[in-house]
């Protein structure tokens, strides 16, 4: 096993929120390392084009982004690094950290940026061919292009899933929408946008019942429509799923307070302290209501501030 690292300050997670804080506290001179995770770049890398986010006048897709931003962490020296943080231990001053390939991290002071992940509906099936990679996925702007001119099944109502059904509408043939309830969640606009697409077919009441497949592919979705208990199959060769995502809290849930549904709770409204002194929170890890690029990144300035306070405080 390799020697114990110390550091100041070490930020798991490499979006918005993430590289943020690592060029403030890179440029603080609090040398800090990142370890990227799984995805490195974050949910921003499936995006496509992002056209909110102030100083873009004309857009930018997501992985562009996420490449400058790692670009601007990197000139002041952010040590930033393929692998991910596996296991913590936060119960003394010192905050312990053990890497994928058991290298153990001390750090005066950690920054938690892990986001969120998306959610998959649990069907064994949707599962199945999930692992197989056989039509099944949670991001139509990765997977959207090997379904070109192809028939597909999205299932979801959020902001997400009509963005997503829009998208793949231009690519595909045909784009079903499930519906789980009579009526969507997504802002007025998103679903005025869906409903107004010719190659969509929105099914309302609709919910998934099983995935078909040959045993390879994806062919098709068993559903039932739950205003009048009727079965019925949809033909396709793409599945998506866009209900929403999960925040990648699990390996803190031991030392850090953790809301009902996963979310890292602010100790102090305000500011991005947990409940663990030298330990901060940025970005979707903390943040089920706005989830945007720009408050990600506005949260990692604010962590990377907050570390540094606390660093001084203690003398550093
Ligand atoms: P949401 O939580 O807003 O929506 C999830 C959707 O999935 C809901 O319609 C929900 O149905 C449905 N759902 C959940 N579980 C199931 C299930 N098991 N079976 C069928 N359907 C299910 O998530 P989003 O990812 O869409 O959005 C998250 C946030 O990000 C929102 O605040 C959204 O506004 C924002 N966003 C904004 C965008 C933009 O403005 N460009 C783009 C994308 C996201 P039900 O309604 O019945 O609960």
């Amino acid at each position: 096993m390799s020697q114990i690292e110390h550091l100041s300050c070490l930020i798991i997670g490499s979006g918005p929120a993430g590289y943020t804080a690592a060029i403030y506290a890179a440029r603080a001179d609090m040398k800090p390392v990142m370890y990227q995770g799984m995805q490195p770049g974050g949910q921003l890398t499936t995006t496509n084009e992002v056209e909110n986010f102030p100083g873009y006048p004309d857009g930018v897709t997501g992985p562009e982004m996420m490449l400058q931003l790692e670009a601007q962490a990197k000139r002041f020296e952010t040590d930033v690094r393929n692998g991910f943080i596996t296991k913590v231990d936060f119960s003394g001053s010192i905050h312990k950290c053990w890497t994928e390939d058991g290298h153990e991290i001390h750090a005066d002071t950690v920054i938690i940026s892990t986001g969120a992940s998306a959610k998959y509906l649990g069907l064994e099936s949707e599962q199945k061919y999930l692992k197989l990679g056989g039509g099944v996925s949670a991001c139509a702007v990765c997977d959207g292009f090997f379904y070109r001119n192809q028939e597909v099944v999205i299932v979801g109502a959020g902001d997400s899933a009509c963005e997503e059904a829009h998208y793949l509408s231009k690519l595909c043939k045909k784009v079903t929408m499930l519906v789980r309830r009579d009526a969507f969640r997504a802002s007025k606009i998103m679903a005025e946008r869906v409903k107004n697409t010719p190659n969509i077919d929105i099914r309302f009441n609709t919910e998934t019942l099983e995935v078909l497949g040959d045993g390879q592919l994806v062919t098709g979705v068993r559903v039932i429509d739950r205003s009048n208990n009727q079965e019925s199959e949809i033909t396709c060769t793409g599945f998506f799923v866009a209900i929403g995502h999960q925040p990648n809290t699990a390996i803190f849930k031991d030392y850090i307070d953790l809301d009902e549904t996963g979310y890292i709770k602010y100790a102090q409204p305000g500011t991005s302290k947990t409940n663990v002194a030298g330990v901060f929170v940025a970005g979707d890890a903390a943040d089920k209501t706005y989830r945007q690029a720009i408050t990600a990144a506005g949260t990692g300035c604010i962590a990377a501030l907050d570390a540094e306070r606390y660093l001084a405080a203690k003398g550093h």
